[in-house]
This record gives C-alpha cells, structure tokens and sequence, in this order.
C-alpha cells in the first residue's frame, strides 16, 4: 500500500505589538499575568522557530503627543520583546505606502511592520499584505486582546483568513473587555487554542526577560528544581 505524502500545513504566525511597554513589569503599560504570558509567548517562538513558520509582527509606533504614554517612537519600551525578533527580518516603516515585495518570504523569517494606531489596516501597507497572504492558518499571539488583537483578528475573519488564536499568549489591561473580545473573535469564527495543544508542554519556569520580583522568583523555583532533578 503506498502511503500518501502529507502535506505540512502553512502557518504564518501573526504576533501583534509584543513590545517591552506591554509585556514588562517594568513597560508604562504591563498587561495581566504579564509572566505566565512572556513564558508562553516564549514556548510559542521557539516551537515557530523550529517548525519555520514565517511570522508577520506588527509594532506600535505612537508619536508621543496627545497622552500617548507607552510605545513611543525611538524609546525603550517600544522595542519588541527580544525573542520575537528573528535574525533574517524585513522591516517597514509606518509610512503609508504600500510596497511589498512578493518574495520578501524567500529571504526572510519575519516581516515588522510599525503602525500608528491600534488597527492594523489602518496602515495600507499591512493592510495589502495580511490581504494578500495565503496560508492554510493564522496563529495569533500579542496584545492587548481588547485592543490591537481584536482589531487585527476580525479585520482577518472578513478576509476570509482562518484564524486560531492562542488564548494563553494573548495580554490584555481589562479582563472583562478582553472576555467580551475573545467571545466576539470566537462568534465570528476565530478557533480558540492555547499553547499546550499547539507547541506542546514546556518544563521552562521563567521568562528569561523580565526581571520584576515575580519573574525572579519564578526562575528561581526552576533553578532549584533543576538542580534537584540533576
Ligand atoms: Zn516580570
């Protein structure tokens, strides 16, 4: 019997705004269970990685006027969380204009992409290419799920994309407004996972970033544990 030739499937993973103002303790704007999501988020890159999936990251780019208080241009808390960035990158500017360059996938892993605002097809440069883009499937990472994540999902589902959402790597400010997202995501026909089901278990304890007091403790619990395991 001869065994057919599986085809891998084709995943893009869209990881939205994942900057040190979000996702530190430290960051002007640190969403909720800051930690348990930066291992996450973690798990994710690495299992990405492994695999070879391209990954199209936005980045919040706000110009610092008008009360804006976190991912201000040029600052330190609007770079992008260090394992979110992959060695071969392509980078565009929020610039309203719209060239992509068909084969930017053949020379690179990753393409970030800065927007002004929340919604990424208010840039019409993102805009084209999350249009544009084929894949079998759209796994969704970042923050904030009331904001950036919603936005950037729904505008996917009218696309006509297939959208998985990994639930425990998305942050949020307000539990309630991130429910109510989720369930509106979901209603729309967004698929509803986690990071378990998708990359499998991790026996890593710490984010290896953030250096809060909950981070620390939490790598310290690992370091005793491994060491006890050895
Ligand atoms: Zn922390």
């Amino acid at each position: 019997m001869i065994r057919p030739i599986k085809i891998r499937k084709r995943r893009v993973l869209i990881d939205i705004d994942t900057q040190n103002d979000l996702f530190l303790a430290s960051g002007s704007a640190c969403i909720r269970n800051h930690r348990r999501i930066l291992m996450n988020l973690r798990r994710i890159n690495a299992w990405a990685r492994t695999k070879d999936i391209r990954m199209v990251s936005t980045m919040l780019e706000r110009p610092g006027k008008n009360g804006d208080f976190f991912c201000i241009a040029g600052t330190d808390g609007q770079k992008k969380i260090n394992y979110t960035i992959r060695n071969r990158r392509i980078c565009f500017e929020a610039d309203g204009y719209t060239d992509i360059s068909r084969d930017m996938f053949l020379y690179n892993n990753q393409v970030v992409l800065k927007k002004r605002t929340d919604n990424p097809f208010e840039e019409p440069r993102i805009e084209r290419l999350l249009t544009e883009i084929r894949a079998d499937e759209f796994v969704v990472v970042g923050a904030v799920a009331e904001g950036a994540v919603v936005a950037t999902v729904l505008g996917l589902l009218q696309r006509g994309k297939k959208v998985v959402i990994v639930a425990d790597c998305i942050g949020a400010h307000d539990r309630q407004k991130a429910d109510l997202a989720l369930r509106k995501m979901k209603a729309k026909g967004a698929v509803i996972s986690d990071t378990k089901s998708i990359a499998g278990v991790s026996h890593l304890r710490s984010t290896g970033l953030c250096d809060c007091k909950l981070c620390r403790t939490g790598a310290r619990l690992e370091k005793q544990r491994t060491s006890a395991i050895a």
